[in-house]
């Protein structure tokens, strides 16, 4: 018997990239797989799927909608989040996406799949397929760890108990002791504009078939174990999915066409020593000021280390970099900076990368932990701060750059000068016993990664689990319509 899914990924690279990788997983184990996007955003994915098909039983089937701006009043080439100057889902864009479920149903009555995996943010996803007679799950971008303390500090509010945004709490009832400070929640904890659309997806949570999570056992088993004893959802831990990429084609194509700095940068990393670069990127959305980058570039310069960096500015470099860098630092051959999409995977899994600086987006926190890395954790918005204390107190990869306000506009976050970033770089990349123990501890999160998904690892494992779930669904529902025959 045959499992035809759709799978339905929000529009913004850190949510799409992911549910692509996981489309691929099931198609390799035989299943019919259909995604659904938005014109616009087809040729973000196309790449990878035209790749993926030379090899599979079922083709992997890519539909697109029309993006409905005359409805919505969204300005003409403004369907992915990269187009809006932050990060923040607007009222408008949220009316948008949720306007797609017309043609999404009508797809789904053409098609008659037997299962929906949707992103969080389609809440009208679940009534749909409640009405479809399906089950619908999600695909959940984030850690266990984060769903955990997001639970447990918008249930017994250890933030408001604070005198100040910077005096620090102590993360009540998890299993580790997590300190953090107000001013690291993100909105949906403090309060947001758009809490009713959090609601809804509460709201929508509750009537979901079961949750997807792209992580594994090993990398926060306390936390997974945690979640899953309370058996208020099916769960299913399946990741690394990026893992899902091995071949140079893959890693190349995923998410976005590699920019025109690309070979320039291979040809760059085959000139250095094995473990001696940094590679610094901050997501797909993950913006500065002038003077931050400044800082950033001149923290980099005093560092002793070779480094990526990956800027997403406007402008000319010119506008910010110090004065001379280009001289002192690229044109020696010290740094190279791609502007636009960088080949994240390829990278971060070259021998020559030692280090990565990261901010602590769940798919950047996973490939890194995947590669073996050490890391320097600099989170910006979101639920970013969470994974950071994963990442430093819990696996004790990486280290704190000392970012303490969460906000998706950049020039209201706090500035973090070159001397910090200097000190930080030269910490991780430098030796020493402690140096060399978070590598060690980083290389060994990155051979679990590995092992997870292999023939017979957890997050393999899990995902037989799901299938057999959902084909015994499929036949349950066949027998109940040839008994009602
Ligand atoms: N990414 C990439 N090249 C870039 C920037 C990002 O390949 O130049 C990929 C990265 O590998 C990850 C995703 O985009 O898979 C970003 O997701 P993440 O959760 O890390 O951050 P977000 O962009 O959602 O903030």
């Amino acid at each position: 018997m045959d499992l035809h899914i759709f799978f339905l990924p929000f529009l913004a690279p850190g949510h799409m990239i992911p549910m692509i990788d996981l489309a691929r997983l099931f198609a390799d184990r035989g299943a019919k797989a259909t995604i659904i996007t938005t014109t616009a955003n087809v040729p973000l994915i196309q790449p990878t799927i035209d790749l993926a098909n030379n090899s599979l039983q079922h083709q992997i089937q890519l539909l697109a909608i029309p993006f409905p701006y005359s409805e919505s009043g969204i300005l003409e080439g403004h369907e992915n989040i990269t187009a809006f100057s932050n990060p923040d889902l607007t009222p408008e864009f949220y009316a948008a996406i949720c306007m797609l479920e017309a043609p999404f149903r009508q797809l789904a009555n053409d098609h008659h799949p037997d299962c929906i995996i949707s992103d969080v943010f389609y809440p009208w996803s679940a009534s749909l397929a409640l009405e479809l007679g399906i089950p619908r799950l999600l695909l959940h971008i984030t850690s266990f760890f984060s769903i955990i303390l997001v639970g447990a500090i918008g249930r017994l509010k250890p933030h408001e108990s604070v005198a100040s945004d910077e005096q620090p709490f102590v993360v009540p009832e998890i299993p580790h002791r997590i300190e953090m400070t107000r001013s690291q929640l993100p909105g949906f904890i403090i309060g947001t504009p758009l809490s009713d659309f959090y609601k809804q997806l509460g709201d929508s949570h509750r009537s979901t078939y079961g949750t997807i999570v792209n992580s594994f056992h090993e990398m926060e088993h306390d936390y997974v174990d945690q979640l899953k004893e309370r058996g208020d959802m099916k769960l299913w831990q399946v990741g690394p999915v990026s893992l899902r990429n091995q071949n140079l084609h893959d890693k190349l194509v995923r998410g976005h066409k590699a920019s025109a700095d690309c070979d320039r940068c291979l040809s760059w990393l085959d000139t250095k020593k094995p473990r001696s670069v940094l590679y610094i990127c901050f997501g797909s959305l993950g913006r500065f000021t002038r003077t931050q980058l400044c800082e950033i570039a001149s923290g980099l310069e005093a560092s002793a280390h070779p480094f990526i960096w990956v800027v997403r500015y406007g402008g000319e470099p010119s506008e910010w970099l110090p004065e001379g860098f280009e001289e002192r630092v690229i044109c020696r051959g010290r740094g190279l900076i791609i502007s636009g999409w960088a080949p994240q995977l390829l990278i971060l899994n070259h021998e020559v990368v030692g280090g990565f600086v990261t901010h602590c987006g769940w798919n950047s926190c996973m490939e890194g932990a995947s590669a073996g890395l050490p890391m320097i954790t600099w989170p910006l918005f979101g639920e970013q701060f969470f994974n950071e204390k994963l990442i430093v107190d819990v696996l004790r990869i990486g280290i704190a750059i000392g970012a303490k306000v969460c906000r998706s506009k950049e020039e209201e976050r706090m500035m973090v000068r070159r001397e910090e970033i200097r000190r930080a770089v030269n910490e991780l990349m430098g030796s020493g016993e402690e140096a060399d123990g978070r590598r060690e501890r980083a290389r060994e999160v990155g051979k679990m990664a590995r092992r997870a998904v292999e023939e017979g690892g957890g997050s393999y494992n899990e995902l037989s689990s799901l299938i057999e779930d959902l084909l015994s669904l499929k036949a349950g529902k066949i027998q109940s319509a040839k008994a009602g025959e």
